[in-house]
């Protein structure tokens, strides 16, 4: 079977990373018989230099027709001028939009082999973590009507939270289904003691929650859940959140991983087309340098062979070498630690190819 891949490369470490990944998906495509083909496209601050915009219409037309989209980073001090017109993560927003993606999936998962990376003590992550955060993309705060203006002589500045229970419905049909696919367990967080968007939110998901008996379903306030993710985050299975919470949840939980070089992405529409992409920046403080961590864009693969082309064989193939080099103790600067053996982003790529080439 053939797969379209449209492939940003972006700024920084994204060549780096990305490289990695492609030799990643080839050595899956060789393996089972699969042929990927890449189509290069720009987008990011490398889009600003070379055609003044960070999401040229010809990169919009790749993705929209290609299969999947695999994406390293954008951004860089270059391009930081927050008052310029044009900045690279308008790349991002664009290419979400314009793919019609409402649905973020970040898994945050803590690798036995790395539970020394969190700063969670021991004896709350010697089992590893294990969770994916569903997060609403379009919707909510961050774009809903908002206003700067003068009442009686004093500025004020407002935003508006505001969702619809289609937007509610789309979201947590994923959230679900992905619960189904995993220990059926789904947290739906939000604040609705106080909140009316919350309200809605709530009695959607227990309105859906009916169609899904299996999957366990609770609820927790976002001040809560911001707790509950320190103090015991191998409570949680899959989360589901709207925009705002989403973010700042997501984030946490990264950090409660310790290791940003290894959380994958996927954004998610209506269709089988995504955006994968790792979690981390373009790092431009170490690129050029051959040091960056792949590992995060190698498993944004394995999530697109998951999502977008159903292949879950080959999926975990890519999860399980990445788990596999971790055990023979090779790390990237960023996850080093005494006793293990330091390598560079293209050594830490060839591990986990010779890896599936092993694997069954
Ligand atoms: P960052 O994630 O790029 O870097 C934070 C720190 O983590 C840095 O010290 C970096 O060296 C390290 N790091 C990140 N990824 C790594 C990897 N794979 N291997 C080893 N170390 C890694 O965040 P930042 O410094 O806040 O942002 C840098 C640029 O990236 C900014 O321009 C920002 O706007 C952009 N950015 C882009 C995205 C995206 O493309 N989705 C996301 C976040 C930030």
């Amino acid at each position: 079977m053939k797969y379209n891949i449209a492939v940003i490369e972006g700024d920084g470490i994204g060549p780096d990373i990305v490289t990695e990944a492609i030799k990643v998906l080839n050595t899956v495509g060789e393996k089972f018989n699969h042929k990927f083909e890449y189509e290069y496209v720009l987008m990011g601050g490398c889009a600003i230099d070379k055609e003044g915009t960070p999401l040229p219409e010809a990169t919009l037309d790749v993705c929209k027709k290609s299969d999947a989209v695999l994406l390293g980073a954008v951004g860089g001090p270059k391009w930081d001028d927050p008052d310029s017109k044009v900045r690279p993560e308008q790349g991002l927003l664009g290419l979400r939009n314009g793919l019609k993606l409402y649905c973020n999936l970040r898994p945050a998962v803590l690798y036995a082999p790395l539970k020394n990376e969190s700063p969670l003590k021991d004896e709350i992550v010697k089992n590893g973590i294990d969770i994916c955060i569903v997060r609403e993309l379009t919707g909510g705060i961050y774009f809903g009507e908002r206003g700067t203006e003068v009442i009686d002589g004093v500025k004020s500045a407002y935003d508006t939270e505001r969702y619809n229970v289609n937007e509610i419905r789309r979201i947590a049909k994923i959230a679900f289904e992905t619960a189904m696919k995993r220990n059926k367990k789904l947290t739906s967080v939000d604040k609705a003691n106080i909140l009316d968007s919350s309200k809605l939110w709530r009695s959607i998901v227990n309105e859906m929650a009916k169609d899904y008996p299996e999957v366990e379903v609770n609820h927790l306030y976002v001040d809560n859940t911001a707790m509950q993710l320190v103090k015991d985050p191998t409570q949680f299975d899959v989360i589901v959140t709207s925009n705002m919470f989403g973010d700042i949840l997501s984030d946490e939980a990264s950090m409660v991983t310790g290791s940003i070089g290894m959380l994958p992405s996927a954004s998610l529409g209506d269709g089988t087309l995504g955006v994968y992409e790792p979690i981390h920046g373009s790092a431009p403080d170490i690129a050029g340098m051959g040091i960056a961590n792949p590992l995060a864009t190698i498993l944004s693969t394995a999530m697109m062979l998951r999502h977008s082309f159903s292949l879950e064989k080959e999926a975990k193939i890519i999860e399980n070498a990445v788990l596999n080099v971790l055990e023979d103790g090779y790390r990237t600067g960023d996850i080093m630690t005494e006793g293990k053996t330091k390598v560079g982003t293209v050594e830490m790529g060839d591990l986990v190819c010779k890896k599936i080439k092993e694997g069954k």
